[in-house]
């Protein structure tokens, strides 16, 4: 295709202000589908793909446009991953294009993701399309939100597009605005084959699927590639694109973006920022910004039911072969039994992969605390990685902990602004800036990431009636005075529940622990007693009484099938509890126990 007839844009947008519904209209309007078809957002439903036995997955699309200069253009519509755990992800779609559409809710107006997605794209020397949405709304205000752009992102909005992808106005103006301020990619086609693999998945009938940007030269059908990160060879055996039906082209050249299958078997094998050339005839250079992404955040998955475990590995092992960005392996614990620990690239990105365990693979899971990576440095000059608690060197041997700290940006309405400095006040946050825009303030902090993966989230919302918004970055690891805290049960340390926290805020997470326990766990025939402990000090402790008669006691002599449905009941109750040395605790105990707040 002639490089002048193509644009490559992707769409930014916070959360909801209706990234997926002007994507619809885009391929709608542009007949990449009848009417009939758009039943359901195309982009997002997963149904709709398994019903057409094809993979929408390539949020990415290919639309065919004749614009008004009555000449036809290739748009290509490149989705980016919606949240912050896929920075990367988001980077790399982003270098894959030369303009954005920067879509803001005409009532919420710009927000943290906002800000955090448009920063981005100016760095990929992005030109910016301006598009204010829902302006069908009777709470639109397109005129306040023009300035809002200004004067917080300092984007020209004077010539935003004002649209409504729900009742399909200003739907033309968009796709104009694309041709005419999108600039076309450059590429070369006689050079040796350059191109980005932008994003892999797996699909259960073409196998893992590439999508890849072509920069220089061309890929076609039967062509043997190399992955120059990877360094590993591959034959295609598929070109094509998503219209968003796939299609199959002979080749792909500069400029294009599309998709190859090369026989591939797991998704691990494809990673995403590699460059791909021609086996034979190879670039000198890959393209810069190849990146390995690393779990950041680490927790233990079990089986609520020991029996699950199998079920548990093989569902774990069909994830992987789609996210190669989360790890796993196996571990014991004595309270839990066996299950794994697993790395995650954000809170977000484990909330993700526990939800999908439990929903499609109708898990019943037991996570335990999230744990962030420590480097520690050892007296006998080692170094080494700690993310399981259960692996805490003797506190006599280390030398020093680093943690890392991320950098946020929190946006919220003043009224909230008081509360939610506070929270970042408590989670050791070290205030960076601090400025109004409307009534809104955007607070940059510096906090240690292991206070964030507790429940910030959670209570950043709840502080703010879910007005806040939120994004971060990891900033690095720095030194923290960090000890590992015991919860021991009948003085017996249940593995599970321990958990790495700072010096200073051990006590008041410590003495929370044990109050929650002990209103978690049971009563039994003897006295609890549950302790908090650095080492071998205890810092706060509870005690359960011991139960002094048996509960059938509480019922009336005569009543036989009560008494026996009762003890049923509490036989019922068993299975649901972990046994823990002569202790039972329910499983609800571990997940509230963990719970902050
Ligand atoms: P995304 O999270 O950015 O992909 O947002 P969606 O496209 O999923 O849209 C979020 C919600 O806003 C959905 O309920 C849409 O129906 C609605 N929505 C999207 N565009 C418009 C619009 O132009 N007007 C109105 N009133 N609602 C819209
Ligand atoms: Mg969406």
């Amino acid at each position: 295709a002639d490089l002048n007839r193509i644009r490559n844009f992707s769409i930014i947008a916070h959360i909801d202000h209706g990234k997926s519904t002007l994507a619809d209209r885009l391929i709608q309007t542009t007949g990449g589908l009848a009417a009939r078809e758009m039943s359901e957002q195309v982009l997002d439903n997963m149904d709709i793909e398994k019903e057409r036995g094809i993979t929408i997955k390539a949020q990415t699309v290919r639309l065919d446009y004749r614009a008004s200069d009555g000449l036809d253009y290739v748009l290509n519509l490149m989705d980016t991953p919606g949240h912050v755990d896929f920075a990367y992800e988001v980077s790399r779609s982003l270098a894959a294009c030369e303009g954005a559409l920067l879509v803001v809710d005409a009532a919420q107006g710009v927000e943290a993701q906002t800000l955090a997605n448009v920063y981005q794209s100016i760095e990929h020397d992005h030109e910016i399309v301006p598009v204010i949405n829902k302006i069908d709304l009777p709470s639109a205000e397109p005129e306040k939100v023009k300035k809002e752009i200004e004067d917080i992102i300092g984007l020209d909005a004077s010539n935003a597009v004002l649209a409504s992808a729900k009742s399909g106005i200003g739907i033309t103006e968009v796709l104009e605005a694309i041709v005419k301020r999108i600039p076309p990619p450059k590429g070369d086609a006689t050079k040796p084959l350059k191109a980005m693999l932008v994003d892999s998945w797996y699909d259960p009938y073409l196998g893992v699927v590439i999508l890849i940007r072509v920069i220089d030269g061309s890929i076609r059908k039967g062509q043997q590639i190399k992955f120059m990160a990877a360094d590993s060879v591959h034959l295609v055996d598929r070109v094509g694109a998503f219209r968003p039906k796939i299609e199959q082209f002979a080749e792909l050249g500069p400029g294009e973006v599309g998709f190859i299958t090369a026989q591939i078997k797991e998704v691990a094998q494809a990673r995403v920022g590699d460059t791909i050339t021609d086996a034979k005839r190879p670039a000198n250079e890959p393209l810069p910004g190849f990146k390995e992404v690393q779990p950041v955040v680490f927790c233990g998955l079990f089986p609520t039911d020991a029996a699950d475990f199998e079920k548990l590995r093989d569902s774990i092992a069909k994830l992987r072969l789609n996210d190669a960005s989360f790890s796993f392996e196996m571990e014991t614990s004595a309270a839990l039994g066996f299950g794994f620990r697993c790395g995650f690239l954000g809170l977000l990105h484990l909330e993700i992969i526990q939800e999908r365990l439990s929903r499609e693979y109708d898990l019943d899971l037991i996570t335990t605390a999230p744990s962030v990576v420590y480097h520690i440095a050892m007296r006998d000059g080692s170094t080494r990685e700690l993310h399981n608690p259960a692996d805490m060197p003797d506190p006599s041997s280390i030398l020093q902990i680093d943690e890392p700290w991320i950098e946020a940006t929190i946006y919220v309405p003043d009224e909230y602004l008081g509360s939610i400095l506070k929270l970042c006040q408590d989670r050791r946050g070290i205030q960076k800036n601090l400025t109004y825009v409307g009534g809104r303030a955007q607070v940059v902090y510096e906090l240690p990431l292991n206070e964030v993966v507790f429940d910030f989230y959670d209570r950043l919302k709840s502080i703010s009636r879910g007005y806040a918004s939120f994004d971060y970055h990891q900033i690095g690891h720095r030194e923290g005075d960090l000890v590992k805290m015991s919860i021991m049960v009948n003085s017996e340390a249940v593995d599970a529940l321990s958990m790495i926290v700072h010096r200073s805020q051990a006590e008041a997470r410590g003495r929370h622990m044990c109050e929650r326990m002990k209103d978690l766990i049971p009563r039994h025939l003897f006295k609890i007693p549950i302790q908090a402990a650095i080492g071998g000090k205890v810092i706060a402790r509870e005690t359960i009484a011991a139960l002094r008669k048996d509960v059938t006691a509480k019922c009336y002599g005569g009543d036989a099938t009560r008494k026996r449905k009762l003890l049923e009941k509490q036989k019922e109750g068993k299975k649901r509890m972990r046994q823990y040395g002569n202790v039972d605790i329910p499983q609800e105990a571990f997940i509230a126990a963990l719970r902050m707040g």
